[in-house]
This record gives C-alpha cells, structure tokens and sequence, in this order.
C-alpha cells in the first residue's frame, strides 16, 4: 500500500531538495518511513540539570541552567565572534559563536535565565562550549516536548548542509506528524505482541524518537529490540529445520567393536561427567537420519579430542569413514599423534595429510581413501582439496573451528553424496548469546568441566621492569624439572618490529639462561616448517627447557611439562588469545603459572583484559568480559560468520535475557510451523523474505 511514509523526504518541512541529497547520501535515507528507522543513540533527560563545576572536558553533552552574561564580540565582518558567560551557582563557562553574532546581539536577554545545551570542549587548557543550543529557561519550562530529547548522530557533512542534531530532530518531528497521520503496517504478528505484552510498531516509533516518559522510551526500546532479535532466530531456527527436513544423513546405528573395545581397553582414564554427556548428545543425534551439525564447545584442556575419537570410532564400527581436519600443520600433527597413541595397538587404519605430506604417502592416502580402506584422515586445510575423493565419509570433524571460513566447511559437504556429519570443535568460548546468534543453526554442546586434578593457573601481572625479578622465577622452574614458554606479539601492521621484539628478546633469554645450563628453541612464522617442527618437536621432547614463540604456538599445542607461559606485552593481546595462549599450560599435574609482562603505560581496556586474566580461568568468564570489552561485531568468528550483525538497537552484550525470550518464541513458532506456512504466520514469512532473502547463501552453511 502507498502511504505518505513512502514520499520521498525532500517533501518534508524543514528537508528540500538539498538536504534530502545529503540524508539519503549519508544515511541512505529516502522516503519518510525510512528516516523515521534511524533512531537517535541517545537522550537527555530535560530534568536533569548539570551544574558549570561539573563540566571538564570529557563531559560529554551537558544541559546547564543560567544567566549569560559579559556578552561582547571580536573582531569584524567573516572574522567576527562572540563570547559570553553562562552563570550558575558553582561558576561560570564560556560560551562561544562565530555565525549569528548580529542575531544574538539583539535578542539575548542579559537578566534572564537560560537553558542552554551542548558538548563542551577544550580550547588550549580552557573549556568552553562553541554554538550552544539554547532556550529561555521559562519558555523550555513551559514547552510541550517530552521530559526526553532525542540525540542523533550526525555526520560532517550533515552538519555542513545545516542537519545538526536539533534540526535533525526537527525533521524527524515532521515525520512524525506525518506518521501520526498514516496507517503503519505492523511488522510483528498481532498474537504475538499480545502475548509477549509489546508496544505496537507506531507507538514504538514515536517513542523511540520522543519518549513521553523513561517508561514509555523502555517500552519502544524493548518491542524494537525484540522484532530485530526476534528475526535473526526465527531465520536461523527455520534453515536449521529445513536443513533438517531436507538433509538426510547416515544412520548409525551400532555401537560396536571398534568403540567397545576402546572403551573398555584402551581408554587411559574414566570419561568426565562432561565429555560423557556430549558424547551420548552425539550418539542421539547420528541415529536420527538427519545431518547432524553439532558444535562443541569446550574450554582449552577439556579433553575435546577425546569426544571426537569416540565419535570416529562409531561412525567406523557402522562402516564409514572419518575425517578430522585442524587449521594447522603443528596441530594436526598433534592430534594425529595423540589419536594413534590413544588407539594403541587397535587395529585401525590412520594416516595424515598435510600440505607437507610425500607424494607417495599422498598417492596411497588417495587410494585407500577411494577402496574404503582408509578409516581415519587426519590433516589439514589439504583435506578440502578436490582430489581428495572418499568411498563413504560418514562423519567429518573439525577442530577450532573460527579458524576455518564459511565456504570452507561447506567444501566437506561435497565429499559425499549424502552429506557427511558435522562435528565442529572451538576452544574458544563462545558467550551464550553469541552462539545463540552465531551458531543459532546449529546444535550446541558444552564441555563444562575439566578432568579431574588439574590446578587452576595462577596468573599474575609484572611491568617490563620486573623482568629479572621473572627470569629469577622461572630459574626455580626449570631446576624443579618445567619448562616454560615465552610468547612475542606479532601483529601483522607492525611485524617488522615484533621481529625486532622477538629477536631482542630471544637475546636476552640467550643471555640470561646460557648453555650449556640452558637451552632455548625458538618457532616464528617466518622459519621453515621443517626447522620450526624441528624446534617445537626439541621443546617436545624437553631438550629445551624455554620455547621463545611467537602466537603459532597459540592453538593447540600439548606439552604437559611446560608449567610457565610468559607473555610479552600482553597489553596487545586480546582477551580470547589470552586465554588461549595460558592454556598451553596447566596440562599436566604441576602447579602452573602465566605471567603477563606490560609496560607502564596501559590504556583503560588494557588493564581491564589484564585484571580479567588474573582474576579467572574460566573461558566462559572470560569470552563474556571480552564481549562486553569489544562488542560483539570485533569478537573472533563474528566478521566472517555471514549473521547479519547490523543490530541497530539491541546489543548482544546486553540485552541477553531478551534474546533467550525473543529465541524462546521463535523456536515456540518454528515447532508448530517450520516452514511458516500458516496464515497466523504470513506477516512472519513476509518479514524473513524481506529481511534476509538473497543476503546470505544458507544452504551449505554447516
Ligand atoms: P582440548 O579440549 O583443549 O582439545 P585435549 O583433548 O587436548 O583438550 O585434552 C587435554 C588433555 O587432557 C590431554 O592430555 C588428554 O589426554 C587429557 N584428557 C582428556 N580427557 C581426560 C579425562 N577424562 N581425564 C583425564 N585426562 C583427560
Ligand atoms: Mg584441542
């Protein structure tokens, strides 16, 4: 239906031609509807007053209340200006303006009080407060506006075509006449906003601009917050049923000698309360017929290898083949190794493919992998090749899983022509509202408990200054038997004084650990991979006692006698590579430590990452304090991860508790009609078409 929403802005009071150019250049703004969806980022309270003692610098906007006084100009013509006092009871502020001095020559009222509004800033060491908005005070008493006023962000260019704030807001007060005048389409079934006590979209809008009241402004914020939640899982939740629906996988249905065996022989030590529970999750889901696609999430040392080895071996003793892909050469190894050890003397046909891996050894992997001979792959990115052709991949594991993209994965549906099951890994701790967004398509498992007898890492902060103080510590260290990591930054905007950093500081371990007491490996990006195996294989061993690194050893990486991990400038990590990088120790029985080195110097958020180290091991902790820290669109995994997170009010950090009820309906809704099908749902089905068709290829999202 046409309505007036649908005319173009520059027919606005107060918009014209000009500006209208301006807005849809800047905000992508065209008709009124659409101005009336960019909501202001915040309000000032018109009660409250601050006072001129409390104005400093980084204020912010403040509204104040007094008389103007000592009003003069300077200057002539283009170059004129004017100063004045504003007044209160704590003190004075100066108040600048270089455009409508005349104006203001004229009509200020030097005996009367004023309600004036702005940001003040610091002009050499004073402050003051340049083109204030202002309004008698009695007339802004009087006034009919609500106690709130909305603040816009404007951009320069919209403050060059005269759309400040205020006047942004006055355009908006237009739209809003014109609003108040049309019929609004609802955006959300009518059932639904009764049931979940909503705001209507109309009320919610005027709202949202000019609040009447904080309770009518919680209220607008809450039912726009909610529909833009509310979205994003019902879209997620629908393509998981589809998938479902549409994606039929292997059933597996025994448990049989290949797992019993494991199980009741091999196994080195009793299964976690945790790692049972995800494991029987697993089993449920592969007997279903339908694709799995479950990720688990377990903190660093959780003991996930394990739950996808148990996995493997069922998919196996079903008659299938496997496959466990990791993001790098070092780690795939690792897994290899620890896989075979774990299988023993078991008669299962392994092998490894990475980038590094001999043609002939390639050749018989091909093979064995097309006459099924081949059980388990583990490897690489090399896995994803074309070439690499199985007989029957049942289950397809990948480990740390934001490492790989999304095309990537989808790369492992095609090796079979009943898609593979999925078993996605990560170490890094997801906040629960961040995987119900990320993930939402998917089924989730948490690993919530560590083995048995590990100590919790004790982690301290030391500057610079104090390092010998530490190369003391970890002499202790190394006589009592450990060994000890010392990690470098290395970013790739400055990487060529990281190197700098790394190689000094490898001098100086050099130095003060010498040999033959001591010996010191070193693994960079920039060695070759045959030298770096070679040193991370020594450090292995524990025929080095210290492992200078930078962050290649972050993922991964399993020495249970290395005891220290020291990180250097620590206050250029973020907090999930923090905790990854500590959770290369504490993996065997001893006491462990981490000790964050940092300058003096150290931002805000800096001290807070720190102080969040040192105050808990638990991941989890740990990725909630990061995302209130970065915000959801700069955690690991988000840029890539194709959600649409453009959220304009709702804010994953926040607003929790409305997600899990906005998913909570929408799963509610899913459950009785998958496919939205319903005429009760049409207005649903319309909402998902227009908000996420064609933006994003689900269909092999795994
Ligand atoms: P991550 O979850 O970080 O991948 P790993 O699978 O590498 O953890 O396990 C870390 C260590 O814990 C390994 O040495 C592994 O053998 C050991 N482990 C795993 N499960 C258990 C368990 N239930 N009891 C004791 N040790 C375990
Ligand atoms: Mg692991």
């Amino acid at each position: 239906m046409q309505t007036k929403l649908d005319n173009e802005i520059q027919f606005l009071a107060g918009v014209g031609p000009k500006k209208a150019e301006t807005l849809k250049e800047e905000l992508s703004v065209k008709t009124i509807a659409d101005l009336l969806q960019h909501f202001p980022f915040r309000y000032i309270d018109r009660r409250h007053f601050n006072t001129v003692s409390e104005v400093n610098a980084d204020s912010g906007y403040v509204q104040l209340k007094g008389k103007i006084s000592q009003f003069q100009t300077i200057g002539k013509g283009r170059a004129q200006r004017a100063t004045a006092q504003l007044v209160d009871q704590t003190g004075s502020l100066e108040l600048v303006w270089f455009k409508g001095v005349t104006w203001l020559k004229s009509n200020l009222k030097p005996d009367k009080y004023y309600v004036i509004f702005g940001k003040p800033t610091t002009y050499g060491r004073k402050i003051n407060l340049a083109h204030p908005e202002m309004e008698e005070a009695d007339k802004f008493e009087n006034s009919a506006a609500g106690d709130f006023m909305p603040v816009y962000n404007t951009s320069e260019k919209m403050k060059k075509a005269g759309i400040n704030t205020k006047a942004f807001s006055k355009i908006i007060l237009s739209a809003i006449a014109v609003l108040n005048d049309s019929f609004y389409p609802e955006s959300l079934p009518a059932m639904l906003i009764q049931e979940c006590k909503l705001m209507g979209l109309k009320d919610a809008l005027v709202n949202i601009h000019f609040p009447q009241s904080r309770e009518l402004l919680q209220k607008a914020e809450t039912r726009i917050k909610f529909e833009e939640l509310f979205y994003i899982q019902l879209n997620l939740l629908k393509q998981r049923a589809i998938k479902k629906k549409i994606y039929k996988g292997a059933v597996f249905e025994i448990i049989g000698e290949n797992f019993n065996h494991f199980y009741n022989n091999c196994l080195p030590f009793e299964l976690t309360n945790a790692q049972k529970r995800v494991v029987k999750e697993i089993r449920h889901d592969l007997k279903t017929g339908k694709q799995m696609n479950r990720l688990v999430q377990g903190d660093v040392g959780s003991g996930k290898t394990l739950v996808a080895l148990l996995c493997m071996l069922i998919a196996i003793d079903n008659g299938y083949q496997t496959c466990l892909m990791a993001p790098t050469e070092i780690l795939a190894s690792q897994h290899f190794k620890s896989i075979c050890e774990f299988l023993g003397e078991m008669n299962v046909n392994i092998r490894l493919l990475t980038g590094s891996t001999k043609k002939a050894q390639r050749t018989i992997i091909h093979e064995e992998l097309l006459n099924g001979k081949l059980q388990i792959l583990i490897g690489t990115h090399a896995l994803l090749e074309d070439i690499v052709q199985f007989k029957n991949l049942g289950l397809a594991v990948i480990d740390e899983q934001h490492r790989f993209g999304v095309a990537q994965r989808a790369k492992l549906w095609k090796k079979n022509s009943i898609p593979p099951h999925i078993l996605v890994m990560t170490a890094t701790p997801i906040p629960r509202t961040l995987a119900m967004t990320l993930y939402g398509d998917l089924d989730v498992s948490v690993i919530d408990e560590l083995p048995p007898g590990r100590k919790p890492i004790h982690t301290v902060h030391y500057f610079d200054s104090s390092r010998l103080k530490v190369f003391g510590f970890m002499k202790k260290q190394i006589e009592l038997g450990r060994q000890i990591y010392v990690v470098y930054p290395l970013i790739k905007e400055s990487e060529a004084m990281d190197y700098k950093d790394l190689e000094d500081g490898y001098e100086s371990i050099c130095r003060a650990f010498p040999r033959p007491e001591y010996q010191v490996s070193v693994v960079h990006g920039k060695m070759k991979p045959e030298d770096k195996d070679f040193s991370m294989k020594q450090f292995a061993k524990g025929e080095t006692q210290i492992m200078v690194a930078t962050t290649v050893i972050e993922v991964g990486v399993n020495v249970p006698n290395a005891s220290v991990m020291v990180i250097e400038s620590s206050e250029r990590f973020g907090l999930s590579q923090l905790h990854q990088l500590r959770g290369r120790v504490g993996r065997g029985a001893d006491q462990s430590y981490c000790i964050l080195m940092t300058g003096y110097k150290l931002s805000e958020d800096s001290r807070k990452r720190i102080k969040t180290m040192c105050g808990t091991n638990d991941g989890f902790e740990i990725s909630e304090a990061d995302l209130k820290l970065r915000g959801p669109g700069d955690i690991e995994g988000t840029q890539q991860s194709g959600v649409a997170f453009n959220l304009k009010l709702a804010n994953l950090a926040k607003d929790g508790s409305l997600l899990q009820y906005a998913r909570d309906k929408a799963t509610e809704i899913i459950e009785k009609d998958p496919e939205l099908q319903s005429n009760d749902y049409s207005i649903l089905a319309r909402q998902l078409d227009r908000l996420f068709s064609k933006k994003i290829d689900w269909s092999n999202i795994s």
